[in-house]
């Protein structure tokens, strides 16, 4: 068998297209059994094709058993296949072989699955018949444990911005009542087994119980098609998943997702609390989690940790963080869970608190258009016009450029500045290029000198230095922006479907890193320059350097994600970004397909 058809044959889950699964004989092994041979045929007819077939049987197959990584990585294929056709002309022969068209063959069945697929209907009906249920009296206590730890002792409405229905829908799988008098335990366990509930709807409580999983998701894409495969940071575990556009059209590539994936009839989504954060966000609450959890393990020291839910770890045995085992996966979701309202708190602080920028001289970027009345402006023109700091660009349009540094004075500075934006996957402040500093634009408008300058201090020294030249400068009015609270307040997102909305934005560096109007050409000077400047990130190597060494390769690609990240986020914006695509070609850092 060729290297080829040996992985084609584990893609299929250890089924060879014309092979019988083997059967343990036994009694117990027949329905074991049977889903292999249901998963197989399956697989044999998604490579011929028949996506039609092969998605109501995988379907199936997930609905039984959502923890089945093969059906669910075989129906993940199918959907997309069945996606993807959805460009093709309906009057094309089918891809399923049988000669037809695809309009009177295939293409209702695949339509069909496709809108299941989005459907968060099922999953909504279910949420709201178990709100009705957790708004009994015998949940008091949840309700009230679940308002505090989202809104604290201010109670509802005192984090601006997070819906009600958020601490409703933590409460129902991360309050574990089982220690009060009432004995009871999480409330959606309850529901599920609560006979007077109707059966489908307890099953499905059922599973978004068992195998509803809270972690930190890393979204790649934003591109769904249809869904996207999300990567749980802390453990690795992956689903294919139905997000719904309300909640990916705000994302960057590479955001990371603090919430809960459930499953609804074999479907994995998102919840309805999403907490956006950035790449580096992302990992700092990683970074927090294992260390909550390793002082959790410490303390305990193979102590009952949470009781005999089944879904807890029955038993804190140290996490090896980076190995794949159960007891890990569990303690890790369980702290995401129980850790989602302090990082809904952590997020909304960042977000309060504008990202401070700093020009070149170190002083804080603020944006500062001044209208300066002169005596005698033509004659202030003709000194500008003969002194040695300041250039004539246009008409009556001068560039006032600050002290001359040497080259020794210089690289220090502009490695500090280049590594500072390198950090934030960000262009420098100011253009890089000439050792002379841009620090004001000038304009005489009919009589009065427009100044614009980015930052107070400088505004100071233009009008000394006019005032040197006799001018006689009277600052009539300024307007200030802020960048960092321009840039903090548009990538502030939230959409609301009823219940589906987003949680804050996405806090945290944010900087353009430059004014608005940042030129294209000093975009592209960096790149050129960026990918031969030492980088503290990478050990002090060049990314090209980096690229070529296999031990930090890796860093130099969460790096690149950063980067894509901020980007995307820029562009969205409307402020000139760098061209990653074009860096990764440089790099010969290929980006990777989920
Ligand atoms: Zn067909």
């Amino acid at each position: 068998m060729g290297r080829r058809a040996r992985k084609r044959k584990r893609d299929l889950g250890g089924c060879t297209v014309s092979g019988h699964p083997e059967g343990t004989g036994a009694d117990a092994g027949t329905a074991v059994a049977t889903r292999e041979a249901a998963t197989c045929r399956a697989a044999a007819l998604i490579q011929s094709g028949a996506l039609a077939k092969a998605l109501p049987m995988l379907e199936a197959l997930c609905t039984e058993d959502p923890a089945d990584n093969t059906a669910h990585g075989l129906y993940a294929e199918a959907i997309r296949l069945a996606h993807g056709r959805q460009a093709h002309p309906a009057s094309d022969s089918c891809g399923c072989g049988s000669g037809r068209a695809y309009r009177v063959c295939c293409l209702a069945g695949e339509r069909q699955a496709l809108r299941r697929f989005e459907d968060r209907e099922p999953y909504y009906r279910l949420r709201s018949q178990a709100f009705r249920y957790l708004a009994g009296a015998r949940f008091d206590q949840a309700r009230s444990m679940a308002i505090s730890a989202w809104f604290g002792e201010e109670g509802v409405g005192a984090a601006g911005g997070v819906p009600s229905e958020f601490p409703l829908e933590w409460a129902l799988c991360t309050v574990d009542l089982s220690w009060t008098e009432e004995g009871e335990g999480y409330p959606l366990a309850t529901f599920a087994a609560d006979p007077s509930v109707p059966t489908t709807l307890a099953r499905r409580a059922g599973q978004w119980f068992q195998h509803g999983r809270y972690g930190l998701w890393q979204c790649p894409t934003v591109q769904a098609d249809p869904g996207v495969w999300l990567t749980d940071h802390l453990t690795g575990f992956r689903r294919y998943v139905s997000v719904p556009p309300e909640h990916l059209q705000p994302l960057a590539p590479w955001s990371v997702l603090g919430c809960q994936l459930l499953v609804v009839d074999g479907i994995w989504r998102t919840a309805g609390v999403i907490l956006p954060m950035s790449p580096k966000e992302g990992a700092a609450m990683d970074r927090m989690i294992r260390e909550v959890a390793q002082a959790y393990c410490e303390e305990s020291e193979g102590a009952q940790v949470c009781g005999d839910s089944g879904k807890r770890p029955a038993t804190a045995v140290p996490p090896d963080p980076g190995s794949r085992d159960g007891e890990w996966d569990a303690l890790a979701a369980h702290l995401v869970g129980s850790g989602l309202p302090l990082m809904a708190a952590t997020l909304r602080e960042a977000n309060s608190q504008p990202v401070r920028l700093r020009n070149t001289d170190g002083e804080p970027l603020l944006l500062v258009k001044a209208h300066i009345e002169v005596d005698d402006p033509r004659g202030l023109m003709g000194l500008l016009a003969g002194h040695p700091d300041f250039v004539e660009v246009d008409d009556d349009a001068f560039v006032w450029q600050g002290r001359e540094m040497t080259r020794v004075q210089a690289e220090p500075l502009l490695a500090q500045a280049r590594a500072w934006a390198a950090e934030r996957g960000e262009e420098l402040a100011e253009q890089i290029g000439p050792r002379r500093v841009t620090q004001a634009e000038l304009c005489l408008e009919g009589t009065v000198l427009v100044a614009q300058v980015n930052s107070e201090a400088r505004l100071e020294r233009l009008v000394t230095t006019l005032a040197g030249l006799g001018a006689d400068p009277r600052v009539m009015s300024t307007e200030r922006t802020d960048p960092a609270e321009v840039l903090t307040q548009s990538a502030t997102t939230g959409g609301s479907r009823g219940s589906g909305s987003t949680l804050g934005g996405d806090a945290g560096p944010t900087a353009a890193g430059g004014r608005p109007g940042l030129v294209p050409e000093a975009v592209r000077a960096w790149e050129q320059a960026w990918v031969d400047q030492p980088v503290p990130r990478l050990g002090g190597l060049t990314p090209r350097a980096a690229a070529r060494r296999p031990d930090v390769r890796q860093d130099l690609e969460v790096l690149l994600r950063e980067m894509e990240h901020g980007a995307a986020r820029r562009s969205r914006l409307g402020v000139a970004s760098i061209d990653l695509a074009a860096l990764r070609q440089e790099l010969d850092m290929p980006a990777m397909s989920a």
